[in-house]
Order: structure tokens, then C-alpha cells, then sequence
């Protein structure tokens, strides 16, 4: 799993208790970085809020693969928001994301109570 350091990322999440670990290890497991190898931005509503600088400050020390994390089953950051309009804003923050920058790696991961966490490409 570990790369040597070699690759480095940034997991940029909601801080939701629930979900916030399963999808640093679901992040490591897929992009192959070791805990030590990625940033994480935790912040309530993760990547379906406007992004704070502290993820450009990771891409600006060096972060290439790029993690963008939501959930459904109530967000703190979202309240009262359904599970498939934050999926919405999951999906209009990484063409966000990909019209920003290039030569990026770029990871989506949406979690619910029922359905784990999904991790793909995006
Ligand atoms: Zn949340």
C-alpha cells in the first residue's frame, strides 16, 4: 500500500463522525496512500461546499490525486438536503474541479448508512 512517499494526495471530506474514517481508509485502499502520503481537509459538507483554500494549499505542496467525499442520510453541513442532490453537488464539484486544474487524479467517494462507501474515478 505504501508508495515510499513517492505520490501525494489530498482527501477533502465532510466531518461527519459516521463517515469521515471509512472514507480516509476507502481514500488510502484505492489512491494507495499511506495515511502519511495525503492530506485531509474535514470540514462539514465535505466536497459539496465551495472549496476552501486548504486543498489548493495541498495541490500547491505537491497533492496529485485528488479525493472529493460526501454522504447522504443527513449532513450537518447540508441540513434538510436529500441523498441525491448532494450527489448532485458531488458531481457538479468535480467538473468544478476538473475545469480548474489539470494533470490530476481525481477520486470521488459518496458514503451512506446502508450502501458503505463508494469509491470511483471520476
Ligand atoms: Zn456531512
Amino acid at each position: 500500500m505504501s508508495n515510499s512517499g513517492e505520490t501525494l494526495g489530498v482527501l477533502w471530506n465532510c466531518m461527519e463522525r459516521r463517515f469521515m474514517q471509512a472514507q480516509r481508509d476507502e481514500f488510502s485502499n484505492q489512491a494507495s496512500l499511506d495515511y502519511t502520503d495525503f492530506w485531509n481537509v474535514a470540514l462539514a459538507g465535505g466536497a459539496t461546499k465551495p472549496r476552501p483554500k486548504d486543498v489548493k494549499v495541498a495541490i500547491d505542496h505537491g497533492a496529485k490525486v485528488i479525493g472529493l467525499g460526501a454522504h447522504g442520510d443527513g449532513c450537518g453541513g447540508n441540513p434538510g438536503v436529500e441523498d441525491s442532490a448532494l450527489m448532485d453537488m458531488l458531481d457538479a464539484q468535480i467538473r468544478q474541479f476538473h475545469r480548474d486544474f489539470s494533470g490530476l487524479t481525481v477520486y470521488a467517494l459518496f458514503s451512506t448508512l446502508q450502501g458503505g462507501t463508494q469509491v470511483w474515478r471520476a
